[in-house]
């Protein structure tokens, strides 16, 4: 690194907006869906005609407080809604519903594990429940700009952090597992492209060792994990330049510029609004009894932390697998449906399930830019060629050939089909004379490399085990086709 850029220490705290996966809005009953056509999920009292009144929906009161115990906060017994007021074309009450002084959840932490293994605690300061904006459209055409009412009051979340991150790898891991958690809970779709999960970062320098904390500046809305990261780079570069220039930060409120991957400033203190904040008086006080607070409690799932110990102790896996397998709840949900389907629950063939859905399951998503519910082999199909493999009735190279027959399937009775006549003609050869005649073969085709071989280059083994499994249509048992090679590699 640099040795100017080693002297800083960058500060930053996140603020992060959640939408909350309710069927309607916040205080009303139009439908929050994204994809609606524009201006269609609107009443009066969204778009804040005078004399209507809101009607908070307990369902956000619900997931905020999941989210609160999640992160371990506090839950405010009584809490009571603010009017966040401003003028805005897409927002046509003129104020925007939020918690100010009261937020429902605070003092909570979010423990993260860094690259060194390290276990880090990330302050949670508040979290509390507000509703979106509507959504004004600039570049639709030159003269003219549109807004789109349909987002007004959508229930979001905010969820702000103590100034504890110390680098873009830390803001990154504490997003991450932001958005793990959230979709987890079930309250978040985590789609940052669409912006149900979006994140403002607090960024401050200081040089090393120095105890206060540098002025901040405010990069808004970044709509993507790669965002996020290359706009704190950013930002860190542009104030340590300045400092070191002799010049001096000034809070302002940033926008990142994604092409050119820099900060800019658009909004200083000065310009800074009153918000003019008090309380709401057309909403009654938000009363959490500790018998909804213990109901909430005993129906929260298992999070990533817990079903990771347990994956490898239940299924013997090693950390790595279930580690990546239970980043994602419905994959995790994926793995264990093809493990409970197995015939034989044995070690072996819970490492076989790991190994498909690890590389076979996640590849076709990857591919195909789809999640784990979208795709079209359900899990017990998955444990159909795991038993198989497990068996020994096919190799692991037909295995995958299998799973690649199987996805062009269209029912689960059309798979099974598929799957039984795949099996029967990959079915692994295991008759010793049959493998050995292909065995021979390959040496008598390959005389240098078994020169080479024999003169200590034992690495070539893996070398005829390919051209055997090739020879073989992946059909060879590998086992057997070891013990002959290397009886032949010996007695050539
Ligand atoms: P505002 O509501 O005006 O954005 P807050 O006091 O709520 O102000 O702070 C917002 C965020 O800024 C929090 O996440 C907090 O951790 C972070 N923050 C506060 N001071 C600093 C600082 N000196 N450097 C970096 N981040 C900071
Ligand atoms: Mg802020
Ligand atoms: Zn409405």
């Amino acid at each position: 690194m640099d040795p100017v850029i080693s002297k800083y220490e960058p500060v930053i705290g996140l603020e992060i907006h959640a939408q909350m996966k309710t069927k309607s809005k916040a205080f009303c009953k139009c439908s929050t869906e994204f994809h609606s056509s524009p201006n269609s999920n609107v009443c009066p009292v969204c778009l804040g005609y005078p004399g209507t009144l809101p009607v908070l929906n307990e369902n956000l009161v619900d997931h905020i407080i999941r989210m609160g115990i999640a992160l371990n906060c506090s839950i405010r017994e009584v809490s009571i809604f603010a009017r966040k007021n401003y003028f805005y074309p897409d927002l046509s009450k003129g104020y925007q519903i939020t918690q100010f002084e009261t937020p429902i959840c605070t003092d909570g932490y979010l423990d993260i594990t860094l690259k060194n293994k390290e276990v880090k605690r990330i302050g949670i300061t508040r979290i509390h429940m507000e509703e979106d904006a509507g959504k004004s459209i600039h570049d639709f055409n030159d003269d003219e700009s549109l807004v789109d009412f349909n987002r007004c009051g959508v229930p979001l979340i905010e969820i702000v952090s103590e100034p504890d991150i110390r680098s873009t790898e830390e803001a990154f891991l504490y997003l991450s597992k932001i958005r793990q958690t959230l979709v987890y809970l079930e309250i978040n779709d985590g789609n940052m492209e669409e912006g149900s999960l979006r994140c403002d970062a607090n960024i401050s320098v200081r040089l090393k060792g120095e105890k206060e904390f540098g002025t901040r500046c405010e990069i808004k809305n970044l709509n993507s994990f790669k965002n996020v990261s290359d706009a704190i780079d950013a930002e860190i570069f542009r104030q340590i330049k300045l400092i070191e220039s002799g010049g001096k930060v000034v809070f302002n409120t940033m926008t990142f510029n994604a092409k050119e991957k820099t900060t800019s400033a658009t909004r200083s203190k000065e310009e800074a609004h009153d918000y003019r904040y008090f309380p709401e008086p057309d909403l009654v006080k938000v009363t959490v009894t500790e018998d909804w607070k213990q109901k909430i409690i005993e129906s929260l799932p298992e999070f990533p932390d817990a079903r990771c110990s347990r994956f490898m102790k239940e299924y013997s896996l090693p950390f790595s697998d279930s580690d990546e397998i239970t980043q994602d709840k419905f994959f995790a949900d994926y793995f264990e449906v093809a493990v409970s389907g197995l015939k034989s629950k044995d070690e072996t063939s819970y490492r076989i399930v790991s190994n498909i859905v690890r590389a076979e399951v996640r590849r076709v998503l990857n591919e195909q830019k789809i999640n784990i519910k979208e795709f079209n082999i359900p899990g017990k199909i998955i444990s159909m060629i795991a038993d198989s493999v497990s068996s020994g009735k096919v190799s692991v190279t037909a295995s995958k050939e299998i799973f690649n027959i199987l996805l062009k399937g269209n029912s689960e009775e059309e798979m099974i089909s598929l799957f039984k006549k795949a099996e029967s003609d990959l079915s692994q050869i295991s008759d010793s004379s049959e493998i050995e005649s292909v065995v021979i073969k390959i040496l008598d085709e390959n005389p240098k490399e078994v020169q080479r071989y024999k003169g200590g280059e034992k690495k070539l083994a893996g070398f005829f085990v390919g051209k055997i499994m090739q020879e073989s249509h992946g059909k060879a048992n590998p086992k057997i086709v070891n013990e002959l090679l290397l009886k032949n590699l010996e007695t050539e």
